[in-house]
């Protein structure tokens, strides 16, 4: 896959900008949401990143699998495994995306909306 390395991602992974990490591993890096539209609004990040979903290959499907896993460990450590959460991710324009390297958004602490857009 292409990778990103120019994205305001990459430069907190590289620690070249501030952040509030919550989780790292070899893998990912999850950090707080600058505007977080939850109390919990966790961000994660594939260190090898792609700008969206749309560039993700068939056999990268680990990448993105690790990040379901990673935001479902943390809500659950975070003690809303049955209260529940939310899990997104957003592609392009109309997805609403803003910064091209792929994440997962993570919110929990409230109740969500049930519908969508
Ligand atoms: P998107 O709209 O691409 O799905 O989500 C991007 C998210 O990144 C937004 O929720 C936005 O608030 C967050 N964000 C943008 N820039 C920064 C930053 O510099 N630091 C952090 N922690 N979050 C950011």
């Amino acid at each position: 896959m292409t990778e990103t390395t120019d994205s305001i991602f990459d430069k907190i992974i590289r620690r070249e900008i501030p952040a509030d990490i919550v989780f790292e591993d070899e893998h990912l890096i999850a950090f707080k949401d600058i505007s977080p539209q939850a109390p919990v609004h966790v961000l994660f990040v594939p260190k090898r990143g792609v700008r969206t979903l749309n560039d993700v290959a068939a056999g990268d499907a680990i990448v993105v699998g690790r990040l379901m896993l990673a935001a479902a460990a943390y809500a659950k450590a975070q003690g809303f495994a049955e209260s529940g959460y939310r899990v997104l991710m957003n592609c392009n324009r109309d997805g609403g995306q803003t910064v091209f390297h792929i994440h997962l958004h993570l919110l929990a602490g409230r109740p969500l909306d049930s519908h969508f857009g």
